[in-house]
């Protein structure tokens, strides 16, 4: 018998946390970070090659679906109502945890430089708003840009079910079997997720090491504490009592795409997997998921929201500064835009810290004392926000009457 895939990913993942220890005491780490790493650019590539195909054939095919403009509006204010709802959870549970731990009050910790190309890298907010809409479709989904390609897709798929007849009918039956093709040629590429995800974690192990994570120990602690608590108590209570899902079904039907979310750091190439795992083991509808789960993957990010306020706090904790009310009620605002602005990819939400940075005045070179555990807990942020979309994706479906759902309690 085979052994699942979750089994397989995690295996791959701890055997890939040796193999990187390995390399450090042996010193072939530039072997890992030049040679083996080259799998996990493979799979990460082949990732990415489905993700704007997918999407599209996703989101028209589901869209098809819907049905009528009433349909949509009701699926549209649930989704959005859940995103802001959840988001602002995560965002509170991470104002209390690090008021509670404090870990930066009286930290002497060395400024690191910050790189670069991170500096100035932010894109104003009014810009992403805009940019939803695109000049030309076509140029953002060859720039693999995913918000505007979403727009375009929500439209596109909505009007052919305005189109007159046969054409309606023929489109409908086209996106659905491209939606076909591209989910088989999804679930190849998922096969050889273990073996990308053993070349990224050697790869990260053997570039970083365990030893930078010690001066930061408490502020690790607080944001993994309060992921923590939003992955395993708010949102379960959310599955449990509001979706009427079973938390545990639920944990298990996605496995795959959290720990594949935990290996990559990156929402938007988890995405084939999230969808895979959510129609395929939870058994909910295209309809209900392709609208969802690309949309959640680019602007539902619970755990980056968590992170950018923790992250805020513990700044001014270290630098002495007292932040009133107001300066976090503010911290609280930009980190929500902030999780909406970061895109699904590693390191989005350390780059997005400016904006909040800049609007409570605390000084930009924060960015240098947090920068070398960043990665860890991205990893961390990533596969909190995967669950979200999901248990998002959940309890939507179950309110939508949806009665093939595998995970029901
Ligand atoms: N890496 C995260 C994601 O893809 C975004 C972030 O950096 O917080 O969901």
């Amino acid at each position: 018998m085979r052994l699942k895939l979750h089994w397989q990913i995690f295996i791959a993942l701890c055997l890939g946390i040796l193999f990187g220890m390995l390399g450090r005491a042996a010193g072939f780490e530039n072997f890992i970070i030049e040679k083996v790493y080259i799998l996990g650019i493979i799979f990460l590539r082949a990732l990415r090659m489905v993700i704007v195909p997918l999407i599209v054939a996703s989101i028209i095919s589901g869209v098809t679906g819907i049905g009528s403009a009433e349909n949509f509006g009701r699926l549209s204010l649930k989704t959005f109502t859940y995103y802001i709802v959840t988001s602002l959870l995560a965002i509170l549970t991470g104002l209390v945890f690090i008021n509670l731990l404090h870990p930066g009050i009286g930290a002497h910790l060395g400024l690191h430089e910050i790189p670069g190309d991170l500096q100035g890298n932010v894109q104003k907010l009014g810009d992403t708003l805009l940019g939803i809409i695109p000049t030309n479709p076509f140029r953002s989904m060859v720039d693999g840009k995913i918000l505007p390609t979403i727009f375009f897709s929500l439209l596109f798929g909505f009007f052919i079910s305005k189109a007159p007849k046969p054409y309606n009918r023929q489109l409908t039956d086209f996106f659905q079997g491209f939606f076909e093709v591209m989910m088989r040629l999804t679930h190849f590429i998922i096969l050889f997720t273990p073996v990308g995800v053993f070349a990224i974690i050697a790869k990260i192990i053997a570039s970083t090491g365990i030893d930078v994570f010690i001066p930061l120990g408490g502020y690790m602690v607080a944001v993994v504490a309060a992921l923590s608590f939003h992955a395993f108590i708010t949102l379960p209570l959310l599955l449990y009592f509001i979706g009427g899902v079973s938390p545990r079904a639920m944990f298990r039907a996605m496995s795959a795409a959290l720990l594949t979310a935990f290996s990559t750091s990156s929402s938007s190439a988890t995405l084939p997997l999230t969808m895979s795992s959510m129609e395929n083991n939870a058994g909910v509808s295209n309809k209900i998921s392709s609208f969802v789960l690309p949309l959640g993957a680019t602007i539902n990010m619970d755990g980056t929201a968590l992170y950018e306020c923790v992250a805020a706090i513990f700044i001014a904790q270290v630098y002495g500064v007292d932040l009133s009310f107001g300066q976090q009620f503010i911290v609280v605002l930009t980190a929500l835009l902030a999780s909406i602005g970061a895109a699904g990819i590693p390191m989005a939400g350390f780059v997005m810290m400016a904006i909040i940075l800049k609007a409570v005045g605390l000084p930009m070179e924060g960015l240098g004392l947090i920068l070398s555990v960043d990665r860890i807990l991205d990893m961390m942020r990533t596969s909190v926000n995967v669950w979200s979309d999901s248990c998002g994706t959940a309890i939507i479906a179950k309110s939508e009457g949806e009665t093939e759902l595998k995970v029901v309690k």
